[in-house]
C-alpha cells in the first residue's frame, strides 16, 4: 500500500512530517508520498511559490525512506483537485495495489465539500489521522452528513485495509503535534523564532528566502 498526504506546505512543518511517517509505519505502508498542491480550491493561495515550497519538502524528507515528494499537482495548471491526483495515481499503479489518502481531522470534517468524494473513495482508502482537540473517532465530532456517509465505510482495525484497494476509512491515532502552517508563518511575520516547530534546514530555506516576513 502507498500513501498519499496533499496540502499546501506553506511551509512543511512535523505536524506534517510526525504523522505520515506513523501512518507510514503503522499501516506498514510502501511509502507515504507529499504532494504540494498548486492552486488551492478551499482555501487562500499559498505565500510562498511553487518552487519555494518543494524546496523546502525535500529539505524535509532528505534521508527519510518512508516520506517521498510527488509533485505532479505543481506542474498541472488549474485548481489542484485530489481527485485528479488520485486518478493518475491508480493508472500507474494499476487495480490491485491500496492508496490511502491520509487527512488530518480539519481536513475530512469538511471532505463532502471535495470535488467528487465518492469518487475518491473508489480510489482510494481515507485515514483520518486525529489531531489535537479533536477526536474524529466520535461520531459527535462528525456533523450528521459526514457521519451517515462515513458509518458504512469505516473499518474496525487496519488490517482491513489490505483487503481492497480503496473504499474504506480508518482513523489512525498519531502523536498529537498542535502545530499549523498558520502559526509558523505568524511567527516569522512578528520576528520571533519557529524553531522546533519545523526542520531546521526548511528555516533556513525561509529566513534565506526572507519568506513570510
Ligand atoms: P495552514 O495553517 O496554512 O492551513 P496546515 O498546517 O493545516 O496549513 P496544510 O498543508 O494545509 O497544513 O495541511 C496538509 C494536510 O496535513 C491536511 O490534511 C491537514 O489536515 C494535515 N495537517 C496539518 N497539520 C497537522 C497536524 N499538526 N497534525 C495532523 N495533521 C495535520
Amino acid at each position: 500500500m502507498m500513501g498519499v498526504l496533499g496540502g499546501t506546505f506553506d511551509p512543511v512543518h512535523l505536524g506534517h512530517l510526525r504523522p505520515a511517517l506513523e501512518v507510514c509505519q503503522g499501516l506498514n505502508l510502501r511509502e507515504v508520498r507529499l504532494v504540494p498542491l498548486r492552486q488551492a480550491v478551499h482555501r487562500p493561495q499559498p505565500l510562498a511559490s511553487p518552487d519555494q515550497r518543494l524546496a523546502m519538502l525535500q529539505l524535509a524528507v532528505a534521508g527519510e525512506p518512508g516520506l517521498a515528494i510527488d509533485d505532479r499537482e505543481l506542474r498541472r495548471v488549474g485548481p489542484s483537485y485530489s481527485y485528479d491526483t488520485l486518478v493518475e495515481l491508480r493508472a500507474e499503479l494499476g487495480a490491485e495495489e491500496g492508496i490511502c489518502l491520509l487527512l488530518g481531522a480539519d481536513a475530512f470534517a469538511g471532505f463532502l465539500s471535495w470535488h467528487r468524494p465518492d469518487d475518491i473513495l473508489g480510489l482510494a482508502h481515507l485515514v483520518v489521522m486525529r489531531r489535537p482537540g479533536e477526536v474524529p473517532g466520535e461520531p459527535a465530532a462528525m456533523d450528521e452528513a459526514l457521519r451517515v456517509w462515513a458509518a458504512p465505510r469505516l473499518c474496525s482495525s487496519p488490517a482491513t485495509l489490505a483487503e481492497a484497494p480503496a473504499g474504506r476509512i480508518w482513523f489512525q491515532d498519531v502523536t498529537p503535534l498542535a502545530i499549523s502552517a498558520t502559526q509558523i508563518r505568524r511567527l516569522v511575520a512578528r520576528g520571533r523564532s519557529p524553531r522546533y516547530l519545523l526542520p531546521d534546514a526548511v528555516i533556513a530555506l525561509i529566513v534565506g528566502d526572507g519568506l513570510y516576513r
